[in-house]
């Protein structure tokens, strides 16, 4: 594979609304986000990407992979992915580039983009999944995504399907202390217990090149509070794309208006600008 430092990534497929830097600013200072003195942590669905109906209907923009490529280097490599999603299938989505990653919301943790994941969970039992197939067959468009070491159980095209399944998944895992529900847009979210976004920006903060920097969370969802509280804990700042957050921004409108600050950070000069 090429390596993503070797060659420019294509810059095509811009989000449509662009501007030149300047133009829209979403309420930010640039000075406030310097690349080389934050640490950034990006949700990926609904944050960096639009959500899709499944997981792996997603389009990831060109254009976003090279910002990202840019700005990782921009930061001296303090950019890290905080999803849902295994870090494995991060990698797939935003091929040619591999950035550092926490996966299965910090159950699955790479420092850096050499180093191996670290999972820090053992996979979820097949009683516990055969159990969960059960309930998710009771509706068509109810369906389970499987990630080793969690499970997450989508209902986007039977929205309905909500209240019942939230209570057939909280019968299952009754009693099991070693598990918990994260409900998300329209997933709940069946893990091990003791697990969030939150720690693994704790554990990313404590090593270089993190460490000593501004942090930065952006997320969409519920399940990123703990990356907001995180970030906001160790001093840092948060953005809550399209929600509200204590504590956070909320100038974020959604997935695109982030790429374009994506864009607008990976283009800017800080170091003209401290002249
Ligand atoms: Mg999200």
């Amino acid at each position: 594979m090429t390596s993503p430092s070797a060659q420019p990534l294509p810059s095509r497929d811009r989000d449509a609304g662009d501007s030149p830097a300047g133009n829209t600013r979403d309420g930010l200072s640039d000075e406030e986000l310097d690349a080389a003195e934050c640490a950034f942590f990006f949700d990926v669905d609904g944050t960096l990407l639009d959500i899709a109906e499944r997981p792996e209907g997603v389009h990831v923009p060109a254009a976003l992979v090279s910002d990202l490529h840019a700005l990782h280097r921009r930061a001296g490599g303090a950019l890290a992915l905080v999803s849902g999603r295994p870090v494995r299938e991060l990698d797939t989505l935003f091929a040619p580039l591999r950035l550092p990653a926490a996966g299965v919301h910090g159950i699955e943790l790479r420092p850096d983009t050499g180093a191996e994941i670290d999972v820090r969970a053992p996979r979820i039992d097949d009683g516990l999944r055969t159990a969960i197939g059960a309930v998710t067959n009771r509706w068509r468009g109810v369906f389970a995504e499987d990630k080793g070491v969690g499970l997450a159980v989508h209902y986007r095209a039977e929205p309905d399907a909500g209240p019942a399944l939230k209570h057939a998944l909280a019968d299952i895992v009754a009693g099991r202390d070693d598990l918990a529900i994260l409900p998300g847009h329209m997933v709940f979210e069946i893990k091990p217990s003791g697990h969030h976004k939150g720690g693994a920006v704790e554990a990313l903060m404590k090593r270089p090149p993190f460490a000593g920097r501004f942090p930065v969370f952006f997320g969409d969802d519920v399940t990123d509070e703990d990356g907001f509280a995180a970030a906001l804990a160790a001093g840092g700042t948060a953005f809550a794309v399209g929600r509200s957050f204590p504590g956070a921004r909320t100038s974020l409108s959604d997935a695109a208006a982030v790429r374009r600050l994506v864009h607008r950070l990976a283009q800017a000069q800080p170091a003209e600008r401290r002249i």
